[in-house]
């Protein structure tokens, strides 16, 4: 999709699904169901821009998969390849957002700004929130000086590392915990407040294998009453690293901890993270597990994954 309007930056919107996609009632639609065209099309402010759009996957993002990160990884290092594309925005569900959000993060590190978006009600709610959100993207992704995988979610612009769904209803979903949003978005004006987000990227390289044969990592959660069965399970049926994730500041029940330092013996990396939202596993006690410092256990299974991958690759 490509307009006539000459002065403002080429933009490209790559869709996904979610409920920025979606047709129903407030708690009862499915997800992924309107294409990009008219998702722009909703959003009378956007007419007059230049912009492409491009449908990518179209899924309920609680059913987010390594094949599709692979795909949209592709599509987004092709188009910011060309000189004349700005930036890039993605829609997607909220469910799994700051998971893809962190991959692109550690295997692009993109120059230009490669922007989330999202919504919490479907396209058919009285509270559609997805046509604000998804201007506030394009104009995110068409700002100066701005760089770096984000999130623009009402009214805030969060980075890849912090940001993470809150609150599984309220239309002010997402939160950067402790580290608070990169930038606002009010009135259409962006105002940063810290760094656009940067890393050493891993590139494309490193996520070349075929999905379907990218190791498996998992999550196990430490909790009162628990014991080592679920993590000898794991290594029994193939797990290639593991996540703990901990109480308060990564701390493992002493049952599950005999388990995973089995698992360790055998030769599976592991990370230990928190249960409390929003916040980094601070300091790391002689003997502990290593920490996944300032990454939720979603995140810190993505970076073990890619850890993994990169040895491989
Ligand atoms: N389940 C939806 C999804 O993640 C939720 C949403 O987008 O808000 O695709």
């Amino acid at each position: 999709m490509q307009n006539k309007s000459g002065q403002a930056p080429l933009i490209v919107i790559l869709a996904t699904g979610g409920t920025i996609a979606g047709s129903g009632d407030d708690v009862g639609y499915v997800a992924g169901q309107v294409g990009v065209k008219e998702l722009v099309a909703a959003v009378p402010a956007l007419a007059d821009r230049p912009l492409e759009a491009e449908q990518v996957a179209q899924v309920d993002s609680k059913d987010m998969s390594h094949a599709i990160w692979q795909t949209l990884a592709a599509r987004v290092a092709h188009h910011l390849a060309r000189p004349e594309v700005a930036g890039i925005v993605i829609t997607h569900g909220t469910d799994t957002l700051e998971e893809t959000a962190y991959f692109l993060h550690r295997v692009l590190s993109p120059a230009k700004p490669v922007v989330f978006t999202a919504a919490m009600r479907p396209v058919t709610s009285l509270q559609s929130d997805g046509p604000q959100n998804l201007l506030d993207a394009v104009t995110l992704a068409a700002h100066p000086g701005a760089s770096g995988v984000l999130a623009a979610l009402h009214g805030r612009v969060h980075g890849p590392v912090d940001v993470r769904k809150a609150l599984p209803f309220a239309l002010d979903a997402f939160s950067s915990g402790e580290a608070g949003p990169v930038a606002l978005i009010q009135e259409g004006q962006v105002r940063p407040l810290r760094p656009w987000p940067a890393c050493q990227a891993l590139g494309l390289d490193t996520i070349a294998f075929q999905a379907s044969s990218w190791p498996r990592v998992d999550i196990v959660v430490s909790h009162a009453g628990v014991d080592g069965v679920v993590v000898d399970a794991l290594v029994a049926a193939g797990a290639r690293g593991l996540v703990i994730e901990g109480t308060g500041n990564g701390t493992v029940h002493v049952s599950l901890l005999a388990a995973v330092e089995r698992a360790q013996a055998a030769g599976l990396p592991v990370l230990r993270g928190t249960r409390c939202a929003g916040a980094a596993v601070v300091g790391a006690p002689a003997g502990a597990l290593p920490s996944a410092g300032e990454l939720s256990p979603a995140k810190a299974r993505v970076e073990l994954l890619l850890q993994l991958l990169s040895s491989a690759a």
